[in-house]
């Protein structure tokens, strides 16, 4: 039986060539919860996450979005599921503003999107001066993207996610290239921003503050596999988990 919104991953697979990417791998992410998916470098996050949103199909195994069967389904049958992710930058239209941008994203999830489109100042302006005052941009709607600092470009990738009204949003290192004062900031947005649009957090990250500070439970990946899965302080406990990270001393100070 399935819970709305709940999404299951069994025994997923990935190999490339002889390296198995991932390898057996399952994990679970509640409604309403915020779940961090760590590990070394090479440890598989990236491809799970792929797995998860469509772009690359798993050799085996299982994963189940809101009851559906979803691998092997295209990112934009599963983005059409409720299972959205933060577009790399460069997906913003530099010389476009900032509200523009975001219009174009709610356009688009409304498919409404036609060639010949040119930003038209009324087009779902409600929704995206909505999503401008949660993610703290309203200030910044008439800027071109092409200015944004770095941190504000982050804020404008979350709200262009978020556009999509998805259930779960998948985020490969939210906090990447941020200083230690604006990660912080940033996760106590998407924790907001979670309770308030309803939508569940899956994320990688390299801070081991970020995560124990912010995740409700943390999956930790090793050469593809599932090493640990807890609450943060049971995973900081854990005598395999410092093993792995003794190496990188990344456990418990900033990246
Ligand atoms: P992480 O995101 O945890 O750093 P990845 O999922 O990117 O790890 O990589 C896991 C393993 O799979 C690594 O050994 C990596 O070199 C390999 N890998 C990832 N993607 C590909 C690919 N497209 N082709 C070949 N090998 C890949
Ligand atoms: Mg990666």
């Amino acid at each position: 039986m399935s819970v709305a919104g709940e999404l299951t991953v069994r025994s997923i697979r990935k190999a490339f060539g002889g390296v198995k990417a991932v390898d057996d791998v399952s994990f679970f992410v509640n409604p309403g919860e915020m779940v961090a998916i760590i590990g070394p470098n090479g440890a598989g996050k990236s491809t799970c996450f792929n797995m998860l949103g469509g772009q690359i199909t798993p050799d085996a195994g299982e994963i189940r979005f809101d009851g559906h069967l979803i691998n092997g389904l295209g990112p934009s049958k599963i983005w059409r599921l409720g299972i959205g992710r933060t577009f790399q930058i460069t997906a913003t239209f530099p010389s476009m503003s900032v509200r523009e941008n975001l219009q174009m994203v709610l356009l688009s999830h409304h498919r409404k999107l036609g060639s010949s489109w040119r930003p038209a100042p009324s087009y779902f302006l409600d929704q995206a001066d909505h999503l401008l005052d949660r993610t703290g941009l309203r200030a910044q709607a008439r800027r071109p993207c092409g200015v944004l600092s770095y941190g504000d470009l982050k804020r404008l990738d979350l709200a262009m996610a978020l556009g999509n009204s998805p259930r779960l949003l998948l985020m490969d290192e939210p906090t990447a290239g941020m200083a230690p004062t604006e990660r912080i900031a940033m996760m106590k947005l998407v924790r907001t921003l979670m309770e308030s649009e309803r939508v569940s957090i899956l994320f990688t990250e390299h801070d081991m503050d970020v995560v124990f500070g912010h995740a409700d439970r943390v999956i930790v990946l090793n050469r593809g596999q599932v090493i640990a899965s807890g609450v943060p302080t049971a995973i900081r406990e854990e005598k395999l988990v410092q093993d792995v990270y003794l190496g990188g001393g990344t456990m418990y100070g900033a990246a």
